[in-house]
């Protein structure tokens, strides 16, 4: 496939998805001046940050491949866990603008209405074509990309470029690991199932994890449980019953649990649960481009990639936007992606050569080993800024270090003040 792209040229670009990422690609590209068709499944915009009160009920894990997919894993209570400041881009702020939650960290509606006004003030909603899901991408004529659109009649359009912002939190990664779970009888959910605590009443729950979605998640259910039995694989939770709370307890990793419904912790000690929670995360996770044959999953490794966006053989004109996770300030990350995906796809930035594309990723998965970092960690950055930092540098907007202050206090404040630290956080 040729990488050849002349800065005059105005290409036809496919973006998949209409959440936060497939909205930002196609506002740079549009400015660009190329010509942009965005499919998105479902009839509106914003991704994961469209509420949906259906659950996956007949698959509480999402095992079944077959089974009828809900996109959104939001739960009714949630609200940000990045303050406002960190929830904009670079020229549209959350920051200055309220749709009725001024909170510092708001609601999941105010990001929806947010993200809604965004495609409409940039014209990205009319580029859009919703209930058009993406069912595969093939390369064809050497230098072009087939997009076919499912749903009754098939149909195939070619494209110079393809952008993928598919998100990745919908299949659920579930521990599966845990010594006796296939001889667990009770039930077992995935937080991708979880929308409001009712259902846990009165129910002893274990919750598994130790990222946002199992403290928010563990913390709801608290209201209503009989139990609430938090369980974490990290080194630094110790096991206690938690501050300010008559049912809820931490505990280390699970040992072993047993068909009659006890769960044994690391620290030795024995409950007897009715619910096993998975707050364990996602997978990546891309059914459509099965037929290209350039990007595979293992273990949640995505690649090859160069930098968390380019596939070598083929960049740039296969792309991906929201892969790599900083806690810090992920929209302002989605944002730099899309605008060097769009300037690649203009010949405003040149890529390295496949064969430096491909030792910088060997580099990348070499360090991991070197540091013992399992292979599912690859797009994870933590709290580091250098990525972010990098890829401001590159095309030329680069992030305040006001915003990393920011996001470096809220941690601080957020650790320091588990129970409270959306409602006592100032900037
Ligand atoms: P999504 O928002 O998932 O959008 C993907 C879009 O692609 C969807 O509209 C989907 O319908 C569409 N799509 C998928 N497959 C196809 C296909 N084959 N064809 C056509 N369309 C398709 N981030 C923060 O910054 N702050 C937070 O506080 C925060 N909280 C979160 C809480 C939870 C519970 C979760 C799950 C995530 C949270 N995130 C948060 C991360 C959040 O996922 C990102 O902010 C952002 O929404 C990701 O955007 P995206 O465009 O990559 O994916």
């Amino acid at each position: 496939m040729t990488m050849t792209i002349s800065s005059t040229d105005s290409l036809n670009v496919a973006v998949i998805g209409a959440g936060t990422c497939g909205l930002l690609t196609a506002r740079e590209l549009l400015r660009q001046n190329h010509r942009v068709t965005v499919f998105e499944k479902s009839d509106r915009v914003g991704g994961t940050w469209v509420y949906d009160s259906q659950i996956e009920v007949d698959d509480g894990l999402g095992l079944d491949p077959n089974r009828s997919v809900v996109h959104s894993s939001l739960y009714s209570s949630l609200r940000t866990n990045l303050p406002r400041p960190l929830m904009g881009f670079s020229d549209y702020s959350l920051e200055h603008r309220s749709y009725g939650d001024s909170r510092m960290f708001p609601g999941h509606e105010e990001v929806l209405k947010f993200l809604e006004d965004f495609a409409n003030e940039f014209g990205v909603i009319e580029v859009i074509r919703f209930k058009s899901e993406v069912v595969g991408v093939e390369l064809r004529d050497g230098n072009k990309l087939a997009v076919e659109v499912g749903g009754g009649t098939a149909e195939e359009e070619v494209f110079d470029a393809v952008v993928v912002c598919n998100g990745h939190h919908t299949q659920p990664r579930v521990a599966n690991d845990i010594p006796g779970i296939q001889e667990w009888s009770r039930k077992q959910v995935h937080s991708h199932n979880y929308r409001v605590p009712e259902p846990y009443r009165d129910q002893v729950v274990v919750v598994i994890g130790n990222g946002p979605s199992a403290l928010d998640i563990s913390r709801d259910i608290a209201t209503v449980a009989k139990e609430v039995h938090l369980s974490s694989r990290s080194s630094d939770v110790k096991a206690s019953r938690l501050d300010g709370y008559e049912n809820m307890w931490q505990h280390l990793e699970i040992n072993r649990v047993f068909g009659d419904g006890r769960v044994v912790f690391q620290e030795g000690l024995s409950i007897e649960a009715d619910i096993i929670l998975h707050c364990t995360g996602y997978k990546y996770h891309f059914p459509f481009l099965r037929k290209t044959g350039v990007v595979h999953v293992d273990d949640n490794r995505v690649g090859p990639l160069y930098k968390h966006v380019f596939p070598p053989q083929l960049a740039p004109r296969l792309a991906f936007v929201g892969l790599s996770y900083n806690q810090g300030v992920l929209f302002r990350m989605f944002e730099l992606q899309a605008k060097w995906i769009a300037l690649a796809l203009s010949g405003k930035i040149s890529l390295p050569s496949q064969d430096e594309m491909l030792i910088d990723v060997h580099k990348h998965y070499q360090e991991m080993e070197e540091n013992e970092i399992p292979k599912r960690y690859t797009h994870s950055l933590n709290f580091q800024f250098e990525y972010v930092e990098w890829l401001g540098a590159h095309v030329g907007c680069e992030v305040d270090d006001q915003l990393k202050h920011i996001s470096k206090n809220a941690r601080e404040h957020f650790i320091s003040h588990l129970n409270s630290s959306r409602d006592t956080f100032v900037i």
